[in-house]
């Protein structure tokens, strides 16, 4: 049965309109590969081991063709590695070329001084480089040895290049949020942008999420310190949850899957948003009749989402026009119902939600895993990864198969 989506109202506050959804995504976030030359431990798409499926050079040409078309005006690319694409470099000229400006996500090891030049040469493109410590000793317990020096080099790279308001882009956990301050004076040394963004229980994410999520204490201790930097952090709509202590912060206020956000994967797969890759989640592919905007805009699944919450918990919550019950991806991998708390509800009945949880059921989890089976350099130490022998080439190299000319 096809979903019926209420009007979306004419004027009025922005956020009341995205509610609706959008013609076009406002944030549509592109996965190019699986593949990644590192296995950090809380990694939201599982990535380590490319997709033989993988949209090959021409179809990502034809989906950057289509996002003209729509006049989507900005694509976030990530992956896995982005860069790690033979054809990546190709791909970033012909967007740009099409009026589809790149801002992509990447841990900096291919950003040599050639490609940071080439980079600050060119318009409408912005990177981020992932840091998930403001030291070496936090950041590689996390995303693996070394990790930390690479991602200074790729910073060095871009700052000597003249690159302007490139991102350093930061998943807040346990281990970091006494960090912020540090994180404000190293992307300050390097003239770059802070993005804070939330640890989601998302892919690799899910295995760590209890050891490695903010406490209560410290989620307070951060929406202080957003109230106080978040003019000059960016959030996007990672904590619009710490919202309920009070005063709303920057950003978007609203979970924006399937709405004003959503994800194309490797293989073309469109999920409602970049942390839920579930097959619950799934709206469609960009290979189908239609393409993505078909996806976009008649999809059963996003027409669902772009309905206003209007029953469950949280809407007798006195809080709920601030935090709106928090963000989808984050109940649905512990658990919980989409209708009711976030599992980081700041009044805590996320916590009571998550104690009250059938113990016989399983939490939900993406049926996708690329992580690496076999040692990746740059390894992490927090969690081990067995060691197992390689079952097939690419286990190895992410690349292996892939002609490079
Ligand atoms: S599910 Fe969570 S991460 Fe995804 S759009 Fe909603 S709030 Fe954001
Ligand atoms: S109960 Fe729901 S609406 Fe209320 S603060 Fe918690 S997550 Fe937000």
């Amino acid at each position: 049965m096809t979903a019926v989506v209420p009007d979306r109202p004419v004027g009025g506050r922005l956020v009341d309109q995205f509610e609706y959804g959008l013609d076009a995504p406002i944030c549509l976030t592109w996965e190019l590969t699986y593949a990644c030359n590192l296995a950090c431990v809380h990694c939201l798409s599982s990535s380590g081991r490319r997709d033989p499926r993988e949209l090959s050079t021409a179809e990502a040409e034809a989906v950057v063709d289509e996002l003209q078309r729509m006049q989507v005006f900005y694509v976030n690319v990530g992956g896995g590695e982005p860069t790690v694409r033979p054809d990546f470099w190709h791909l970033l000229d012909y967007a740009v070329g099409h009026d589809v400006g790149v801002k992509f996500s990447t841990n900096g090891v291919k950003l040599t001084r050639e490609r940071a030049a080439q980079l600050a040469a060119t318009d409408y493109v912005d990177v981020q480089i992932s840091l998930d410590g403001a030291t070496a000793e936090v950041n590689d317990r996390v995303r693996g040895t070394g990790s930390f020096a690479t991602a200074v080099r790729a910073l060095e790279n871009l700052a000597e290049a003249g690159m302007e308001d490139f991102k350093v882009s930061v998943v807040v956990t346990r281990e970091n949020v006494s960090q912020l301050d540090a994180f404000r004076a190293l992307t300050d040394r390097y003239g770059a942008q802070l993005r804070i963004t939330r640890l989601r229980p998302s892919g690799r994410g899910a295995d760590v999420w209890d050891q490695l999520h903010p406490t209560q204490a410290q989620q307070r201790e951060l929406y202080s310190w957003l109230l106080a930097n978040g003019d000059r952090v960016l959030t996007g709509d990672s904590f619009f949850h710490l919202s309920a202590y009070g005063e709303a912060l920057p950003g978007l206020n609203l979970c924006g899957a399937g709405r004003v956000v959503c994800l194309i994967d490797p293989v073309g797969d469109v999920y409602a948003c970049p942390f839920a890759i579930h097959e619950q989640f799934l709206a469609g592919n960009v290979r189908g009749e239609g393409g993505f905007q078909r996806v976009w805009q008649q999809s059963d699944l996003f027409r669902e989402l772009r309905s206003p919450q209007t029953g469950g918990a949280c809407t007798r919550c006195a809080h709920f026009d601030a935090c709106r019950g928090g963000c989808m991806a984050a109940k649905f991998f512990t658990g919980l119902p989409l209708d009711g708390p976030d599992p980081e509800c700041v009044q805590g009945y996320g916590e009571t939600a998550l104690a009250a949880r059938d113990a016989a059921l399983a939490t939900p989890r993406s049926s996708l895993d690329h992580s690496h089976t076999g040692p990746v350099r740059g390894q992490p130490t927090l969690l081990g990864m067995p060691a197992l022998p390689p079952a097939r080439a690419c286990d190895e190299s992410p690349l292996a198969g892939v002609p490079l000319t």
